[in-house]
């Protein structure tokens, strides 16, 4: 029975990164019948930020990826926050460390400092804790079973960490990437267990996944360099038939290809990183996100499965289910995927040429009222429909559709300015008046209008610009008949009067 996780660490918004790794859990498990857990990995107190979690829980929502197993539905293993499992770590802490597989280290932030200090070259920047080497270290391999005894007895602040062995190397085989091996003298002794009393992400990872019985462990690739110590711990605890697969996503690189693609270059070329709007708690600083951006959840989800992933044919274009029936982490990539923005926002746009007008409707309203346009929801749905094929982005909506709402507050009318004359003004007042007396349809709307040019003695092709400037304002929007009937006769007569004054 298949059993992925997504394992967030509430510290903030969720980059798009964050979302395609929840997409490709999910897609695995709809694949194969399998369960998406969600396990939120709040064991760092440090850097809990108020509201994340909730985000989290929202962003999946919006995404239509709700995991089958949470803190909000709970199934056999909650429960599902790890700052509330901290007694279950305790246990398997004091197993590592009656193995020998851990031990307990004394040093103090000052120590730790000074030996940063004291073996920082250029080529080794970020020195390890290396116990033993390293005489000066304070810890229960270097000091006797007695004074380690009465140091912890007597309250002295420790922390456990991992006892990584020497001149060995470690090997696991990465679904995406093959066999991968690391020379153990390179892995840090990491820390397992607090001060706090809190484990860290290392030893609840493991632990959660073993009792979980998390099946295939799928992150990004930043999480390859802290594999070797996973996979040690899988060891040491005597589990490694359980060890579930793993599989760590490629990154998803700068439009440039020039590494991985942070908020910051968002920022700068102007387009979202964040799956929704994050609100820091602390700053009040807002970061926009891909839903606030206009952005339709299937167009997201469907342009970060083709980030890192290809179906293997040409088409581009597809839905949630159909995802979850064709997807393989056979055609995941290895190398990472530049992020293109022009091609983001051309499957929003597909997406919503396939979308229901009522639900754009909805989904679009908030953009009208930002702009103080309050439409009502089924004459907005027609709206929509009229003017969807001209957008990329919900939020560019109202822009293209304000005219059917009001009257426009600006009129290009240098566009038709020099071709203009009295003729062409006489030929606009009768046709208002002829108005009363057509069909508010399209085809005979333009028949009359066609008519009376051809009385006139007036090209119609001549007309047609200066009725849509007068209607709209500049030289956009669907066909100028539609327009018409769409905001009726006294509106039309009113703006040609205007403009004709
Ligand atoms: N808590 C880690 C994170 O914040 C999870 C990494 C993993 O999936 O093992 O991304």
């Amino acid at each position: 029975n298949v059993r992925v996780r997504f394992a967030p660490s509430p510290t903030g918004g969720l980059h798009l990164g964050g979302v395609r790794t929840v997409l490709f859990n999910y897609l695995f498990a709809r694949k194969n019948n399998g369960t998406f857990v969600l396990r939120i990995e709040d064991t760092d107190q440090g850097r809990y930020v108020p509201g994340a979690e909730e985000y989290i829980f929202d962003c999946l929502d919006w995404c239509g990826l709700t995991p089958d197993e949470s803190l909000r539905k709970e199934g056999e293993y909650a429960p599902y926050r790890q700052s509330e499992r901290k007694a279950i770590y305790k246990d398997y802490v004091e197993r590592l460390l009656e193995q020998g597989h851990a031990y307990y280290a004394f040093d103090t932030p000052e120590e730790l400092e000074k030996m940063r200090t004291d073996l920082k070259t250029p080529e080794n920047p970020n020195p390890q804790y290396d116990a033993k080497v390293r005489g000066h270290m304070r810890n229960s391999l270097t000091l006797s079973e007695e004074e380690t005894r009465a140091l912890v007895l007597g309250g002295t602040p420790y922390v456990v960490r991992i006892k990584v062995p020497e001149n060995e190397t470690v090997t696991f085989t990465d679904i995406i990437r093959g066999e991968i091996s690391n020379d153990t003298n390179l892995v840090d002794d990491k820390v397992l267990l607090k001060g706090d009393g809190m484990p860290t992400y290392h030893l609840a990872v493991v632990v959660d996944d073993y009792l979980m019985k998390i099946t295939h462990a799928f992150r990004g690739e930043e999480w390859l360099p802290s594999a070797p110590i996973h996979i040690l711990l899988w060891r040491y605890f005597g589990w490694e038939k359980d060890m579930p697969k793993w599989a760590h996503l490629p990154l998803i690189l700068k439009p440039d290809g020039n590494g991985k693609l942070s908020k910051r270059d968002g920022d700068r070329l102007g387009f979202p990183v964040f799956a929704m709007d994050w609100k820091d708690p602390k700053s009040g600083e807002v970061t926009v996100g891909f839903r606030e951006h206009g952005f339709l959840p299937e167009a997201f989800v469907n342009l970060l499965a083709l980030l890192g992933w290809n179906p293997g044919t040409e088409q581009e274009i597809f839905s949630l289910e159909e995802l979850g029936e064709i997807f393989s982490l056979e055609r995941v990539h290895k190398g990472g995927a530049k992020f293109d923005y022009e091609k983001a926002k051309w499957f929003n746009h597909q997406h919503i040429q396939r979308a229901d007008n009522d639900r754009l409707a909805t989904l679009a309203l908030p953009f009208y009222q930002k702009e103080n346009i309050n439409p009502d929801k089924a004459h907005l749905a027609k709206v929509i429909g009229m003017v969807k094929e001209r957008v990329h982005l919900l939020s560019e909506l109202p822009a293209q559709s304000r005219f059917f709402f009001e009257a426009p507050q600006t009129l290009d009318l240098d566009a038709f300015k020099s071709k203009w004359n009295e003729q062409k003004t006489a030929f606009f007042q009768t046709w208002m008046t002829q108005l009363d007396n057509t069909d508010l349809n399209h085809e005979a709307l333009e028949l009359s209008f066609g008519n009376l040019a051809t009385e006139m003695g007036i090209k119609k092709g001549e007309l047609m610009l200066p009725l849509r400037i007068m209607l709209v304002g500049g030289k956009f929007g669907p066909h100028v008949f539609d327009i018409v009937e769409m905001i009726g006769k006294e509106a039309t007569k009113e703006r040609i009067q205007f403009a004709l004054s």
